[in-house]
């Protein structure tokens, strides 16, 4: 954030942990600032300035500009409006004001990032109504070039003249390449600008880091206050004499909640990330949030008062990344019960306006109370993130993750079994001696549980994280760029990592997609297959060998191979394996003429789900296929 100043916080709590491996996985990340410090022992220098009292003159512009990366219909150009306001200080002859640009590169146009609007929120606080007024908030997505983003950044800046011009930026291992280079050009194109790190990525480990050199100033761990501070000190002195500064961790009450910055645009076309904790008390070594050793929570008053604000706005689509949801219950409860109120009017005459939300939750902690909640809430509202990791005992151990794998396995199956809740079910292959045959068998363990999914993530060795501790021991050996992905273990080879990197990618098309129910039960449970994880493995190995390729199948193409696999290699009739793909093909909305179901497709039934949009399509498909 400053990067993640804003984004530090859950990012990193949230992106640190489990998220963080998840996150890093999927590239689904929110960008923030937020990430600036967690504590944890890599902070360089502390900072120390002074800010003085000084008065800024001038006006500036205040508009939270967002950058169209993805065209919104109806949507302002911002750029005018900005550019407009610029050149209205220039003809009234009134001195320059600085421009502060919080930035980043999110993986997507709808992950808006909330550690930015963390910062924007906490400018005038911490800096000052003169810098809230002269601070524009601009997000990119890694699909843009470099160059471009370089060019609407200073842009938006103008001609530097005499002010001071600052740009924070967002730094996390999904962006930190294109953020380096992107730093690099603006560095060079104009090197009097200010730039300012924050994040999760930039704040543990800086010594060797590229983009850490080319910064004028790194904040580690919360951005909240430390970067409106050091923009104060920038504008008006005196300058901080150190360049790495250790985020200061404010009580949250100190700390302005950051929902009115989100625009109408944010509000009618992301996801809207929220937070009603920081940090994490357990342990778990691969996770960020472990350095955190405790959890912090907002004011529950002032942040439900903050929901209904977004809601009253017409938000109904919420993405918690509290670390873990379901830690104090009371809160949790409260929080349930709140959008329990809402469900009556929450759809009232828009059919696309159903609430929709998200929570990270740990497994082994579902109270009654909490489950008689849960329980009253109809399809298509809840999704639990459930981190699930290893069910290997000794593994758990080693890594310090505490979970009581029995809690486990009834929590998830009373889930499946009495709530409508979408379930994310998370395992971690590659960890510290977790052999392919432990993991095999946590996989099949969790697979009997019929969750709606099983996310499965390869080890990352996140900067600042204690699993490093474990590498000379159990021989871990981890890729050196982000996002940093363990290449082999003492226990498993290289080959064995890239071929379980299918195995998941394949696993994500064939059976997280819901495309394929009753196709995939014929594959995983036939007579004679050996358990699911190993006949799964099996189809995995043949489609690599086939066809070369994890990236660009089609759900045709998908279609052909399980007929080609199930037929030629499983010697199930064809007439079985037809019968099972027609369904799921129908069922799935899908509208093209796969090879293998030529001439048995029905016309009308194959716009079943047309209209609905992705998301609600996956949970739809994962509804029918439950039953
Ligand atoms: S429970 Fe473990 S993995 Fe999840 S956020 Fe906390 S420390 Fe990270």
């Amino acid at each position: 954030m400053f990067v993640h100043i804003l984004l530090a916080k859950h990012h990193f709590n949230v992106r640190h942990g489990h998220a963080k491996q998840r996150c890093q996985k999927t590239h689904h990340v929110v960008g923030g600032l937020a990430a600036f410090g967690c504590g944890g022992d890599a902070h360089l220098e502390l900072g120390a300035f002074g800010l003085a009292d000084g008065v800024f003159a001038g006006g500036g512009f205040s508009q939270n500009v967002d950058d169209q990366d993805v065209a919104i219909p109806g949507e302002k150009g911002v750029a005018g409006g900005v550019a407009g306001a610029r050149s209205g200080h220039a003809t009234d002859n009134r001195p320059m004001a600085p421009r502060i640009l919080l930035t980043t590169l999110n993986a997507k146009y709808i992950h808006a990032s909330l550690g930015l609007r963390y910062l924007l929120a906490n400018m005038a606080r911490h800096g000052g109504d003169d810098l809230r007024q002269c601070t524009v908030l601009r997000e990119f997505t890694l699909q843009r070039p470099v160059a471009q983003v370089v060019d609407a950044l200073l842009a938006e800046l103008g001609p530097q003249e005499d002010g001071v011009q600052i740009v924070g930026c967002g730094v996390y291992i999904w962006n930190v390449v294109q953020t380096t280079e992107m730093v690099r050009l603006l560095k060079t194109l104009r090197p009097r600008v200010q730039v300012v790190l924050g994040g999760p990525e930039v704040s543990y480990e800086l010594e060797a880091q590229e983009i850490v050199r080319l910064a004028d100033f790194v904040i580690t761990g919360w951005g909240d206050v430390s970067f409106p501070k050091l923009c104060r000190a920038l504008v008006h002195g005196p300058r901080p004499l150190m360049k790495v500064i250790a985020g200061e961790q404010a009580p949250l009450d100190q700390i302005a909640l950051p929902y009115a910055e989100y625009s109408d645009a944010d509000l009618a076309h992301r996801l809207l990330y929220v937070e009603a904790s920081r940090g994490c008390p357990f342990k778990c070594e691969f996770c960020l949030s472990s350095l955190d050793k405790t959890a912090w929570a907002f004011d529950l008053d002032a942040f439900l008062a903050a929901l209904q604000g977004l809601y009253l706005r017409g938000a109904r689509n919420f993405k918690f990344v509290d670390r873990t949801f379901n830690l104090k219950i009371d809160a949790s409860v409260r929080i349930l019960q709140f959008f329990l109120d809402r469900l009556p009017t929450a759809a009232a005459g828009q059919p696309d306006a159903a609430l929709f939300v998200h929570f990270e939750v740990v497994p082994d902690h579902l109270p009654e109370r909490l489950k008689a909640m849960i329980a009253q809430f109809p399809p298509g509202v809840l999704q639990f993130e459930v981190g699930i990791q290893s069910f290997n005992v000794e593994v758990q151990q080693r890594i310090s993750r505490r979970q009581d794998n029995d809690k486990t396995e009834a929590n998830v199956r009373w889930l499946v079994a009495h709530s409508h809740a979408h379930l994310h079910t998370d395992l971690i292959f590659g960890l510290p001696g977790e052999t392919l045959e432990s993991f095999a068998d946590g996989f099949d363990r969790l697979h009997a549980l019929q969750p709606h999914e099983i996310q499965l993530g390869i080890l990352k060795r996140l900067r600042g994280t204690p699993i490093a501790r474990h590498s000379a021991v159990h021989g871990m050996v981890y890729a050196s760029s982000a996002p940093y992905t363990v290449l082999h273990t003492g226990v498993v080879d290289a080959e064995t990592l890239q071929r379980f990197t299918r195995f998941s990618r394949y696993w994500d098309l064939v059976a997280n997609s819901g495309r394929f129910p009753q196709t995939l039960a014929l594959l995983l449970n036939g007579p004679a297959r050996p358990s699911p994880f190993y006949a799964f493995l099996g189809f995995a190995d043949w489609l690599w060998q086939t066809r070369h390729a994890t990236s660009g199948l089609s759900p045709e193409d998908l279609v052909d191979a399980l007929f080609d696999y199930l037929g030629a290699q499983l010697g199930v009739s064809a007439q079985t394996v037809q019968a099972a793909l027609l369904a799921d093909y129908v069922a799935s909305g899908a509208r093209s003429n796969p090879r293998a179901l030529q001439g048995l497709l029905p016309r009308r039934e194959a716009m079943l789900l047309e209209g609905a949009s992705a998301l609600v399509q996956r949970q739809q498909r994962h509804r029918a296929s439950s039953g």
